[in-house]
């Protein structure tokens, strides 16, 4: 008899974005001459730069000519991204990250959710409230938590993300293997100073811990003195993989491309407590599992580093970090509280009430579709997260109603 993984029966079912989707449709049922605005979504609505359009192009031409035709690549990635990806990304800002370090990928969502099959079913995993649910769920498939009970899974150190703490977690009380941290952060826009990531590692190196840090949003930081990598923090090559995609940096949520970084001193240990090094292991998965992404998309991500790609990707952030600065000044106008928005594409709203409560009353009031912050995490309920993936007008637009809406 087959039987299942049943740690899947675990899985509470994620309504969030059904139960938004169907929200809106019966208020447009019932107001079919009100245009909705959405500015609920995590997805980009840009098109990708120029710079990668014609690479794209040029790489599709190449793969039509014998002499210059390509079959499987290398699973880890083309010599000519890695090496542009650690000469820009993590050399050019002091990082000493080599390209041999860099696994391309099709997806921070699967580097996220495949990292933890390195580790023993015993880890004890700390993740963040709110969060990005990815993190969280693949380690319940995973059977590394116990059942779902008032909202929170057992077996779960949770690290709450809170307005006392300003969105940045305190380092936990009990013992942890495993921790997740994501800066700029998804759902709520904030970062985190050299200062406090500097404590997270120090926590790691001295608990034999390991950090996964998601910097899929490092693009959007404008403040200089906040760190875009964890590899600025020194000391955190051995205990820390990074995450980073061009989904938000280069608008490639359809086109796919992204890496992960493993340096090669990046350390875990056996069930003797011996020294294990993750860069070998992280590689065997990666060749096993995963074919390599392809050489035109690749080639378009290369674009990204070029002089005129570098400018477009910036103007491109800067478009959409436009949008979240019309959302903060309109809900500082309104006396809310609210974080991110300045070094971050979402912006994080205090709104004195349920998340569902106010979600329904954007919607209702002034035909605006935002995200309850509850469908992130206990910690959500009573935030929303406005996202700034629109266009200016449509931001505009939303804010002007929700002002005539609230005041
Ligand atoms: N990490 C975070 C925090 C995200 O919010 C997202 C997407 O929304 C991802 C990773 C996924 O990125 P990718 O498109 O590269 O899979």
């Amino acid at each position: 008899m087959i039987t299942i993984n049943e740690h899947y029966l675990k899985l509470q079912a994620s309504y969030l974005f059904s139960d938004i989707a169907r929200r809106v449709a019966a208020f447009q049922e019932k107001n079919p001459q009100i245009e909705v605005i959405k500015l609920g979504i995590g997805d980009v609505t840009k098109p990708l730069p120029a710079a990668c359009i014609s690479a794209f192009h040029k790489a599709i031409d190449e793969m039509a000519v014998d002499s210059s035709f390509r079959g499987y690549g290398p699973e880890q990635g083309y010599a000519f991204l890695r090496e542009a990806i650690a000469t820009h990304d993590f050399q050019a800002r002091g990082a000493d990250i080599g390209a041999d370090e860099i696994f391309v990928s099709d997806g921070a969502k699967c580097d996220t959710g495949n990292i933890q099959e390195l580790f023993s079913q015993q880890t004890r995993i700390a993740i963040p409230d709110p969060v990005y649910p990815v993190y969280l769920d693949t380690n319940v498939m995973a059977g590394r938590t116990g059942s779902y009970k008032d909202g929170r899974y057992e077996g779960i150190v949770y690290l709450d993300s809170t307005w006392e703490n300003n969105f940045v977690p305190s380092l936990p009380e009990q013992k942890v293997d495993l921790i997740y941290l994501c800066f700029p952060n998804n759902p709520t826009g904030s970062t985190i100073t050299k200062a406090e990531l500097q404590n997270w590692v120090e926590y790691a190196r001295e608990t034999n811990a390991l950090i996964l840090f998601d910097a899929a949003y490092e693009v959007f930081i404008r403040d200089e003195s906040l760190p875009r990598s964890i590899y600025e923090i020194p000391g955190a090559k051995e205990v820390a993989i990074e995450f980073r995609s061009y989904s938000k940096n280069a608008g490639f949520t359809g086109t796919r491309c992204a890496y992960t970084v493993v340096p090669k001193e990046c350390r875990a240990y056996d069930s003797m407590g011996t020294k294990q090094l993750l860069h070998p292991l992280w590689n065997r998965r990666h060749c096993t599992k995963f074919n390599g992404v392809s050489y035109p998309v690749q080639r378009a991500a290369e674009a990204t580093y070029s002089a005129e790609g570098k400018v477009q990707v910036r103007e491109l952030a800067d478009y959409y970090l436009k949008n979240a600065a019309l959302v903060r000044q309109e809900m500082a106008h309104l006396n809310f509280r609210f974080v991110g928005g300045e070094n971050s594409p979402y912006v994080w709203i205090d709104g004195g009430r349920d998340s569902w409560e106010f979600f329904d009353m954007l919607l209702n009031k002034a035909g605006v579709v935002c995200t309850p912050g509850a469908g992130f995490g206990r910690c959500g309920n009573g935030y929303i997260r406005i996202s700034a993936f629109n266009s200016p007008e449509n931001v505009q637009k939303a804010m002007t109603r929700i002002r005539e809406a609230l005041s």
